[in-house]
């Protein structure tokens, strides 16, 4: 497991956008910990239109907190 930090792909609202309440994705959310072979789209308009790819320890200027929900 790869542990994710503040300002990362895996803690961004736009990290697999589309299913956020994907339970691998919400339980990063909780644990901060993710699967270290995990990569999923980034629904940020700019990045999504070159279908980016980002693993959870990515990151970008456009980053966003995700919200537990
Ligand atoms: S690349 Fe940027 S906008 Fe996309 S998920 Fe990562 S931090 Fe968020």
């Amino acid at each position: 497991m790869l542990s994710v930090h503040d300002g990362q792909c895996g803690l961004c609202s736009h990290f697999g956008e589309e299913h956020a309440r994907n339970q691998v994705l919400v339980s990063i959310l909780t644990t901060k910990q993710a699967p270290e072979s995990l990569v999923d789209a980034c629904g940020l308009p700019k990045n999504a239109a070159l279908h980016l790819k980002v693993t959870p320890t990515s990151g970008c200027d456009g980053f966003q907190p995700a919200m537990m929900s």
